[in-house]
């Protein structure tokens, strides 16, 4: 008897979100093969991350060791008021992480000869039951399967679904680390186990300990993550914050490397007129923060003929509900289960479709309704009222 031809799956971008979309699928015998526009390694990329049960549960799915221990756990979300005294308190349990202890490991269990790097998808073409990618390099690979884990600003969708785009919030999120071992100990005792927000008028910050380089949760080698939202408002004060030292925009997103010794300087005196005096020491000590616009992306298509989207090229949800990796996992673990259980392919997407898009929308609600307050500052709306810090805490330990 001829063999069974095993169903081959592109997955478009090597993130977490399509590293989970590949080892699932591969577990169910699929041939699975990655294409990552990135050269180098994605690892030294990430910050930190919140993290939810439903990561650990579907990472433990696919044999990665991830729970509590990996982590840094934060037993109380406190809010400090510009003098740097805590004002409200809000008991609550979470765990933090970082982008490449969840990167790293899935990664690092895929194999290297199936994770394409340097290969950036141009374009898409379809044949019944048949999905061509094109590569820039000219590369064309054939599936029953593509896989858009390409990310916000998905080329896949670009190209199926050019009326479909990421919508600016009206404000960008600051980003930074620094290490434990540089916090004093009065801002380690103060801070580091808990979720320490600071609300000025038209901004918000957070921040809490997460694990170390390469995920490492030992005391002493641990990092201190923040962000900081902050109104930038229409085109032009975004533009000037993505613009780098020649003068190239780079969107809304630009390496960290690359962000203006200006435009730095002007974040730290910021943080310092605003801010509690601990958070503003923390920020100005920060070696290299960094910017990304905040989009919502919402959308009733997530498949088009044999292509699924997945991750933040199907949904964006800003980040106050820190779920987009989790999100992503979870989008992983529904394609692959549909696909298993249904033996039609044309079936098994439609049912990831209807899974997903009612959960996708869902949360960028959520998102939406704990940005409200910097959304309308950022649409000039005068009778915003004040954020209430007790509401703040309560309603993000919900998120
Ligand atoms: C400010 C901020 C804070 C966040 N905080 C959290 C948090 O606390 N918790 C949390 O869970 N999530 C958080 N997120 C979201 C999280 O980073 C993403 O949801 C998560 O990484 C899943 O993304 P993804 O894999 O779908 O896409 P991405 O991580 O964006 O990856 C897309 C990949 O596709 C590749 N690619 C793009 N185009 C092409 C192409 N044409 N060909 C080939 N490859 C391509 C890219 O190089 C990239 O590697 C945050 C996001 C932001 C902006």
């Amino acid at each position: 008897m001829a063999e069974e031809r095993r169903r081959r799956a592109l997955v478009i971008g090597g993130s977490t979100g399509g590293l989970l979309a590949a080892h699932h699928l591969r577990r169910r015998g699929w041939d699975v093969t990655i294409f990552e526009r990135s050269a180098g390694d994605l690892a030294d990329r990430g910050a930190g991350i919140g993290t939810q049960p439903d990561l650990f549960d579907v990472l433990r799915g696919i044999d990665i060791k991830f729970d509590d221990s990996h982590g840094v756990t934060i037993d109380e979300r406190v809010c400090l008021d510009s003098h740097g005294e805590i004002i409200a308190r809000y008991a609550h349990r979470s765990v933090s992480s970082a982008w490449d202890r969840v990167y790293r490991p899935l990664r690092e269990a895929f194999p290297d000869q199936l994770y394409l790097r340097g290969a950036r998808l141009v374009a898409v073409e379809q044949t019944g039951a048949t999905v061509t990618a094109t590569m820039e390099d000219g590369r064309r690979e054939t599936g029953d399967l593509l896989i858009a884990a390409d990310g916000g600003q998905s080329t896949v969708r670009g190209l199926l679904a050019p009326d479909i785009a990421p919508r600016y919030a009206g404000y960008a999120a600051w980003r930074g680390v620094i290490e434990e071992t540089d916090l004093t100990p009065v801002e380690h005792e103060k801070l580091f186990n808990r979720l320490g927000f600071c609300l000025p008028r038209a901004e918000l910050m957070l921040g809490m300990g997460v694990p170390g380089r390469n995920g490492d949760p030992r005391p002493g080698h641990r990092r201190y993550y923040w962000i900081w939202y902050r109104v930038a408002g229409k085109s032009g004060a975004l533009r000037d914050i993505f613009t780098d030292a020649t003068g190239r925009d780079h969107g809304t997103s630009i390496p960290p490397h690359l962000v203006r010794e200006d435009v730095i300087a002007e974040i730290k005196a910021g943080a310092a007129r605003t801010l509690a005096p601990q958070l503003a020491a923390i920020i100005a000590r920060t070696p290299r923060p960094f910017p990304s616009a905040i989009f919502d992306l919402e959308q009733d298509r997530l498949v088009f003929g044999r292509v699924a989207l997945l991750g933040d090229s199907a949904f964006i949800a800003r980040p106050h509900i820190a779920s987009g990796v989790t999100k992503a996992a979870l989008d992983a673990r529904s394609l692959a289960r549909s696909l298993d259980e249904e033996p039609d392919i044309d079936a098994a997407l439609a049912r990831y479709e209807r899974e997903r898009v009612a959960y996708g929308k869902s949360i960028v609600a959520r998102a939406r309704y704990l940005g409200a307050h910097l959304e309308a500052m950022a649409n000039g709306d005068a009778n915003t009222p004040e954020q209430n810090p007790e509401t703040v805490l309560r309603e993000y330990a919900r998120a």
